[in-house]
């Protein structure tokens, strides 16, 4: 090994994979190299997950499969939102952790392999006392970027009070990064020919608030598609219910390059479960304002997300639930059983409901959801869609069109070779429950 090669194990969320993506450009114009097999890297590093349990499991899971294979001379840097929270328990539970390096200090990870001295009985910790996510970003871009899509960070942190959420916990409040910084970012992503923009944060719509800035999102969004007018699409996600503004309906309505696409997390939908879970609670609101934004925008596609069996649902309270994504009828619905979280303002409810009942609303939940997506794929068949190209064997190519964001909504198929990369015209000819099938139209 040369002592300049890395292997970095990326889990969790997107905003996860940029941070990945950022340490990674670090190293490189450190002038380490990055390889595919951890063997042969002088230092191991993943980036873990915290949010929830399973999430956990799974970075415990890499991390002590690292350290069990170990060689001589080599280092292991567990970094990310479990390190953030759990450093101790971590360095505990897996020998052979050499550096623990918080989310807030991503930027840092140079330091720490500088520091670190393998075979130390005791892991280097890297986590100084920091409120907030550090914007000395060192000039590298805070983007990830997968075939002709790329994620684009525009802030980090969470100041919302959701009662089920650990997120603030770990990575402090909301931090807006600084808008000339995101455009220039957004310019090199241009002139890198990407085809779709996504903005991420753990709240897109509180974007500029802690700068004093109001509707910071929607301005950003009308500087971004006036700097960088060739990406064909920009996409928003994680959007907060009551932060919707008019302002952000008519730059999203005003401008062909911002998809007609939202992602907005409800998780629940009877103002009882929403105030015990410390949520916006005005379910008239969203009923108004997504029926705004479809006035506005025809072909709106719209994702949330539901928590269900949290602490108290009654059985009435989910009948509502259901109730509500009848009458809303969302493009494409992700579903959560509840999980209890320490620390968090929820953890004095303790976690009541059964894993069975839970499982059991999971699905009901999702058979109603279903036959609602396979109706509206259904009626798409006939018409024509833009599909950005992320793939393709022998005689079919694999893409998504507007109405589908990546890794977790639907997919089109399509008859025949396009270009990776780019966006082409299609004919939808049939629907599936999450997916469409389509062939190519000149
Ligand atoms: S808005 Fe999202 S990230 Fe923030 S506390 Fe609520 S659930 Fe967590």
């Amino acid at each position: 090994m040369t002592g300049k090669t890395f292997y970095l194990a990326s889990l969790g969320c997107a905003k996860n994979t940029v941070d990945s993506d950022s340490m990674a450009a670090l190293l490189y114009n450190d002038g380490y190299t990055p390889v595919e097999k951890p063997g042969r890297a002088d230092v191991l590093i993943v980036n873990t997950c915290g949010f929830i349990q399973p999430a956990r499991d799974e970075s415990l899971k890499v991390l002590r499969k690292l350290a069990k294979n170990k060689k001589d001379g080599q280092v292991l840097i567990a970094a990310g939102c479990l390190t953030e929270r759990y450093r101790q328990q971590i360095a505990e539970q897996i020998r052979g952790i050499d550096g623990i390096l918080g989310t807030r200090r991503w930027m840092d990870i140079l330091d720490v392999i500088h520091a670190v001295r393998p075979g130390q009985p005791h892991p280097l910790y890297h986590l100084p006392e920091t409120p907030i996510i550090g914007l000395d970003e060192h000039g590298v871009m805070r983007a990830s970027i997968q075939g002709g899509s790329a994620y684009l960070k525009i802030a980090d942190g969470c100041r919302r009070p959701c009662a089920f959420c650990a997120i603030p916990l770990i990575k402090g409040t909301a931090v807006s990064r600084p808008a000339d910084v995101i455009l220039d970012e957004a310019r090199q992503l241009q002139d890198m020919d990407i085809q779709e923009l996504i903005l991420i944060a753990q709240d897109t719509t509180d974007y500029g608030h802690d700068l004093g800035i109001k509707d910071g999102l929607a301005k950003l969004l009308a500087r971004l598609v006036a700097a960088a007018p060739e990406i064909p699409w920009i996409r928003l996600l994680y959007a907060y219910p009551g932060y919707v503004t008019d302002a952000l309906i008519d730059v999203m309505a005003g401008n062909q390059q911002i998809l007609p696409y939202l992602d907005i997390p409800l998780q629940h939908a009877h103002p009882d479960v929403l105030r015990r879970m410390k949520r916006p609670a005005d379910i008239d609101w969203v009923y108004r304002t997504l029926s705004k934004m479809r006035q506005a925008m025809p072909d709106l596609a719209l994702r949330t997300t539901f928590i269900v069996g949290y602490p108290g649902e009654t059985e009435a309270e989910f009948q509502t639930l259901l109730d509500f994504i009848s009458a809303i009828k969302f493009d494409h619905v992700g579903v959560f059983p509840f999980s209890f979280e320490q620390g968090t303002a929820s953890e004095p409810l303790g976690d009541p409901i059964p894993e069975e009942v839970k499982n059991e609303r999971m699905a009901r939940l999702m058979e109603l959801q279903e036959s609602i997506s396979l109706a509206k794929n259904q009626a798409l068949v006939g018409k024509t869609l833009d599909v950005l190209i992320e793939g393709k064997d022998k005689d079919i190519s694999v893409g998504r069109s507007y109405r589908d964001a990546p890794e977790i909504d639907g997919l089109t198929i399509i008859e025949g070779q396009a270009p990776v990369g780019e966006i082409v015209k299609t004919r939808i000819t049939g629907a599936m429950v999450h997916d469409l099938t389509a062939q190519l139209i000149s």
